[in-house]
């Protein structure tokens, strides 16, 4: 059976955060939050098994954002005086914090999800972290003056997260690294090598997700200007499929990369984007196994995993419920049709 897995994030039940937003409120503080962060987690944990995937995440539930959640953990980080900012190469504007100081990490950032994850499931575990350039991406510098300088001091500490959620029993360790589509050359030329310092030493699976964002209308109207063929991926994946990293996700169902860029990651397990994030429309058992069977032309099977274009945090929970038995059934089918031939 082809693996099946989320890229990361999945909506946050009503009663635990704002829905539908980005950058949700919490509905509760102190121990009651951190209690509630822990039951939607838990909620998750037995919705992704009920729908037949294979790899289990947590949903990323106890983070406010994907990388937020990490820099709340970084000594050296002012989260008081936040400042607007374009990011994503001006895309939107987002409130962030500030590196103000030399950077530290104040303790473990994801211990108490790492270890509930892996308490609860029998089944693989992944874990999710922001890569390096697409943190230095979402903070103001005020310090160190050098994107890839500041790359690599966010290495360092994701670093020693990871490894640390190795010891947890995490088995796959994916770093999320959007950026890599809006600065290509800056990830080729230094990005990987920022994101294999991030993933050194570890034994587990490693794994980077590269994507065209969450389906959030500024990223829509985004991909409206990059024409009729996506090629971002190409001026990366080359690099990538000579890095340590072990697994490559990419977009491709409704997107317009041409998937015979799929064949550059050759060596590589490849995380085909077979769920659409942008749209609420339920995708269809046949439409995903004939996406995977396109993929099929350009990975061999054993190195396919049937995963998400990105994370579903702004769906709502019904639709984000049914994408994953879509996803499930849809891997099932292609299966089936592979054992026909
Ligand atoms: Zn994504």
């Amino acid at each position: 059976m082809f693996d099946t897995a989320i890229a990361g994030s999945l909506p946050k039940p009503a009663w635990l955060a704002e829905t539908q937003k980005l950058w949700p409120q919490w509905k509760a503080q102190g121990a009651e939050l951190a209690q509630a962060k822990l039951d939607a987690t838990l909620l998750w944990i037995k919705a992704q098994e009920d729908a037949g995937l294979s790899v289990i995440g947590d949903g990323e539930q106890s983070r406010q954002h994907f990388v937020h959640g990490f820099l709340e953990q970084v000594e050296g980080i002012d989260f008081e005086h936040q400042v607007e900012m374009g990011i994503r190469n001006d895309r939107y504007k987002a409130m962030v914090p500030q590196v103000v100081a030399p950077l530290k990490l104040k303790g473990r950032v994801h211990e108490a999800e790492g270890r509930f994850l892996r308490a609860h499931t029998t089944r693989k575990i992944k874990f999710t972290l922001p890569g390096p350039l697409t943190i230095v991406d979402t903070v103001a510098d005020r310090c160190y003056g050098d994107r890839r300088k500041l790359a690599f001091a966010f290495a360092e500490l994701l670093n020693q997260e990871a490894l640390a959620l190795q010891a947890d029993g995490v088995d796959v360790i994916q770093f999320d690294e959007p950026a890599f589509n809006v600065y290509m050359a800056d990830a080729a030329d230094w990005g990987v090598a920022a994101l294999e310092r991030a993933a050194q030493g570890l034994t587990c699976t490693t794994a980077v997700h590269i994507c065209y964002g969450y389906g959030i209308q500024a990223n829509n109207d985004w991909k409206q200007t990059l024409g009729q063929e996506w090629r971002q991926y190409e001026q990366v994946f080359p690099a990538l499929a000579k890095s340590s990293i072990d697994q490559v996700s990419l977009e491709c169902i409704h997107s317009h990369v041409p998937p015979e860029l799929m064949a550059l990651l050759n060596g590589k397990d490849v995380m085909v984007g077979v769920i659409d994030v942008a749209s609420e429309q339920v995708e269809t058992p046949e439409e995903v196994a004939d996406t995977i069977g396109r993929a099929l032309q350009f990975v061999p099977r054993e190195h396919l995993i049937a995963c998400t274009n990105c994370g579903l945090a702004p769906m709502s929970r019904t639709v984000a419920e049914a994408k994953l038995a879509a996803l499930a059934q849809g891997a099932a089918l292609a299966e089936k049709r592979l054992a026909g031939r």
